[in-house]
């Protein structure tokens, strides 16, 4: 006989763990399911690890609310449970003339996110905070910061199952189908099982298509298409020049090579953006020239063989290379018709950062089924 069991979230990164957590402070039973044999493998451990102020996603977005919401919630959040994080600020910056126009139009764009604390800077200002920077002008973004994501996700999950959540790792879904009394899940594994839940999280990120469309009685219409967009890093050797995340005026479907801090300290560049068919991790020096290019338009003291290979992440896009931006998706039964079952897709960047909004709102739906 299978087993039963109140809520499961499937997929252990930073927005499964959020959203387990959640669950569990309003006293409902989790258990969270998770492929892989640790937490966050996936791109919860292969981003930027940047706290975002919400500049840049189109107003009223659930991209932009949920980043702006979330980003307030997480420093709280980080600020009273002890999880390492920095508000060190970014810096956009313009190298010609020409962007001067653009770093306003950012400055606007974000006041509609109620981004309201960009200040314009001009070029002895910004090369006063960053004596290396070559710019003719910059946009300092006080609020954008810095978090330790593993660390964040250990509270998620150690909140989670102080309040009774319980993880299984190697625990993935192979499929499932929609009954009267719940949704049937097959877990695969070294010990297969069946689970009856009341209410189904689907959180299995660059997967959630996949697990959608393996749920017999969703309606598979409704599963949108899967398009991966990598991003490769490269780190720095040596120390880093910069105690700013420096950013270039932002570039179709990314947000140029930009470099971020991690809190040690350590200075790595990207992610740049690279359409893939299949998901593939590996980084080569193939890449390594456009991103020398593409720094030295804004630090020309970078030297060469400073930059070694790093590690890379892929956006779950809901869109391809041609068409425009995708908002994040949650899809709960006033969408799809099956009951107590919400699916994530879509939950690129700001997904770190935006992770306790975007939590609040899936317990608000699944709650409410
Ligand atoms: C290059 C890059 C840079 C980014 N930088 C930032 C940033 O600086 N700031 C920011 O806010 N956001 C950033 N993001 C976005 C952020 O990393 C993601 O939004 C977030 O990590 C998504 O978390 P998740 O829990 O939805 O997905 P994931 O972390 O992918 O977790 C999904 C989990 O589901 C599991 N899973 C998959 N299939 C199954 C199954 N069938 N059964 C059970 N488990 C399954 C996987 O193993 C995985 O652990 C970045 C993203 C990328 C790609």
């Amino acid at each position: 006989m299978a087993e039963s069991v109140d809520c499961v979230v499937i997929g252990a990164g930073v927005v499964g763990l959020a959203v387990a957590r959640s669950l569990a402070l309003t006293g409902r039973e989790v258990v969270v399911l998770e492929a892989a044999s640790a937490i966050g493998t996936e791109t919860s451990s292969r981003n930027s690890e940047v706290i975002h102020a919400g500049i840049y996603y189109a107003p009223g977005s659930l991209k932009a609310v949920s980043c702006v919401n979330g980003r307030q919630l997480l420093y709280r959040y980080c600020a009273e449970r002890g999880v390492a994080h920095r508000r060190c600020g970014k810096l956009i910056v313009a190298t010609d003339t020409a962007q001067i126009a653009t770093l306003h139009k950012i400055q606007a764009h974000a006041a509609a996110n109620g981004v309201d604390d960009l200040r314009l800077l001009t070029a002895d200002q910004a090369k006063t905070m960053e004596p290396q920077l070559r710019c003719v002008a910059a946009l300092l973004s006080p609020s954008t910061g810095i978090v330790d994501s593993h660390g964040l996700m250990l509270a998620y999950l150690g909140e989670a199952e102080d309040h009774g959540a319980m993880l299984a790792l190697q625990s993935p879904v192979i499929g499932g189908a929609v009954h009267n009394d719940g949704i049937m899940l097959e877990v695969g594994g070294d010990e297969p099982m069946q689970l009856l839940a009341r209410t189904v999280i689907n959180s299995a990120g660059l997967y959630a298509q996949r697990v959608a469309g393996a749920l017999r009685g969703f309606p598979q219409g409704l599963v949108p298409p899967t398009h991966y967009a990598k991003g490769n890093y490269y780190s720095l050797s040596g120390r880093s020049p910069f105690a700013h995340l420096i950013y270039p005026v932002p570039e179709a479907a990314g947000l140029g090579v930009h470099l971020t801090l991690d809190l040690a300290g350590q200075a790595r560049f990207g992610p740049d953006v690279e359409w893939i068919a299949e998901i593939d991790y590996d980084v080569g020096l193939h890449r390594a020239d456009g991103f020398y290019r593409a720094i030295r338009d804004y630090w020309p003291g970078l030297r060469d063989g400073q930059l070694e290979p790093g590690y890379a992440g892929i956006r779950p896009k809901l869109g391809g290379p041609d068409q425009a931006a995708s908002d994040f998706v949650i899809q709960g039964p006033r969408e799809h018709g099956v009951a107590g079952l919400v699916n994530l897709f879509g939950i690129e960047s700001p997904g770190l950062t935006a992770s306790l909004a975007l939590a609040g709102q899936v317990v608000e739906i699944a709650c409410k089924s």
